[in-house]
């Protein structure tokens, strides 16, 4: 006897859209959650990430507030409060994916669900519930260092960085990854002295090598330390951590942050392998249409390959749901921006300045200054660029931004990029003024050779 329509293992940003999506479609659903509710993004992730950034980002404005005529005097930082603002958000919004379920009929069932077979999944190893399709959605865990293990007191990962209740005098980021990056942002603005240890020869590896370059400059201008080409060897505690790093150099921190990347979870969801589901690079594999190898297991989010982003999971999540319905949609992950809440604010949608010049010999490349743009001036934000790369026929090929707001601003790439808005209609759109989004406009003028506020 089926249970279900369709039962979902996990309720991160996968997870808990497929769910409300399913139901949403008449589709009788459950969602499995061996932990919180809201999955990595919800609890350890974005929105507590975020709500702290934003938090700080009122002390970047009050520290410029006297170019405006303002004099801010002195500020203290109840970081206590901060903290307890940043768990009351990601409560309210756990209860509020909890109301989503019950609205839309969606049982919430707590425990570990093992698949035992193609429609049946044991949760806690209690009695099965059977399921006509399934879907995991078993996301990521914080991936770890041989050498330095988290002790999560001093040496912490990105999930015990999280609930520290005072700000570290001095922190080193091992990994200058987009979490490693956006950690050093944010202690950086709290106070912190704050140093960069990253392996390869640049930050932000994923963006271009513009954008990583620009990002170091900010970064150490801002006053963070930055070591790349670099790599952590050791982190001892003798009073304070000591962090022995290539080349015999050494430095001493109160806190360190291993933010080295994350892993998939693939082992909790069952003896995937025995069940002839493929796992490869420590993702499941799929097809085009986010099916694993039993074409009624479906897999979507951090466990499978593709950015470990949240609108990439929630993205994979209609489609699978879409699929499951009879539409076979394949996936594409080229229309994904990536976003990066660093001081300025990173923004990419397509193929970066390098990526479309391999591919495409005649791509062109053009660039607009925030210098240009009258908003900008207004809001004191004048640090950054936006990029439109496009190909020989004014198609979008890529957009990078490097400046305020940047996250925001890449919607409105992306919503063009993926409607294939061709470079030249782009530049015709209206924009109101002023705002920022006026740059986009402007280097979409610069592309078809009539920049109006830029040289
Ligand atoms: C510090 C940090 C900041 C981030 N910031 C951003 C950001 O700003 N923007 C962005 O897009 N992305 C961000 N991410 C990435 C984002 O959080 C993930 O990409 C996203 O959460 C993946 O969603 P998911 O649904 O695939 O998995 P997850 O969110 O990891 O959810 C998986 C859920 O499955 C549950 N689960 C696993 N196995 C089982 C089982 N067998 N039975 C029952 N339950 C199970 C887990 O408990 C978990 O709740 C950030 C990540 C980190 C660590």
């Amino acid at each position: 006897m089926i249970d279900y329509d369709l039962a979902i293992i996990g309720s991160g940003p996968g997870g808990y859209v497929a769910a409300i999506y399913a139901a949403r479609h008449k589709l009788k659903t459950c969602v499995i959650e061996k932990d919180l509710v809201g999955g990595t993004c919800l609890n350890r992730g974005c929105i507590p990430t975020k709500s702290l950034l934003n938090s700080a980002s009122i002390i970047a404005t009050l520290k410029e507030a006297s170019v405006h005529g303002i004099e801010a005097g002195n500020y203290t930082i109840d970081f206590a409060r901060m903290v307890s603002r940043k768990d009351e958000i990601v409560l309210r919004l756990r209860a509020g994916i909890e109301t989503l379920f019950r609205a839309n009929k969606i049982d919430l069932i707590r425990g570990t669900g093992t698949i035992v077979g193609p429609n049946t999944i044991k949760i806690n190893g209690a009695d099965p519930i059977f399921a006509k399709d399934i879907i995991i959605a078993s996301g990521s865990k914080v991936a770890g260092l041989p050498n330095i293990e988290p002790d999560e007191i001093d040496i912490l990962s990105s999930d015990a960085i999280l609930k520290i209740n005072s700000i570290p005098e001095s922190l080193v980021v091992i990994g200058g990854g987009v979490v490693g990056c956006e950690f050093a942002s944010l202690y950086n603005i709290l106070g912190s002295k704050v140093t960069i240890i990253e392996f390869t020869d640049r930050l932000v590896p994923t963006q271009s090598r513009e954008v990583s370059k620009k990002l170091e400059m900010s970064l150490k201008k801002r006053g963070i330390d930055v070591f790349t080409s670099s790599s952590a060897e050791s982190v001892v505690k003798s009073g304070k951590l000591k962090i022995a790093i290539s080349g015999g150099r050494s430095m001493e921190a109160e806190k360190v942050l291993v933010s080295v990347g994350r892993r998939a979870n693939t082992d909790s969801p069952g003896d995937l392998k025995a069940l002839g589901i493929g796992i490869e690079k420590g993702r499941i594999t799929i097809d085009e249409y986010l099916r694993t190898n039993l074409k009624n297991i479906y897999a979507i989010g951090d466990c499978i390959d593709g950015p470990l982003l949240a609108h990439k999971a929630s993205y994979d999540a209609i489609i699978a749901v879409d699929n499951i319905l009879g539409k076979m949609r394949k996936y594409d992950y080229s229309n994904v921006p990536s976003c990066i809440w660093t001081e300025p604010e990173i923004a990419s949608v397509g193929m970066c300045e390098e990526e479309a010049r391999a591919k495409y010999p005649d791509a062109k490349v053009v660039k607009f200054p925030y210098l240009g743009s009258g908003k900008a001036y207004l809001m004191g934000k004048v640090e950054g660029f936006a990029k439109i790369i496009g190909d020989s026929k004014g198609n979008i090929l890529g957009v990078e931004i490097f400046g305020e707001g940047a996250c925001d601003l890449i919607a409105e790439a992306t919503l063009a990029k993926t409607a294939g808005v061709g470079i030249e209609e782009w530049s015709r759109v209206v924009h109101g003024h002023p705002t920022l989004s006026e740059i986009l406009q402007e280097a979409a003028h610069a592309f078809c050779g009539t920049p109006i506020h830029g040289l």
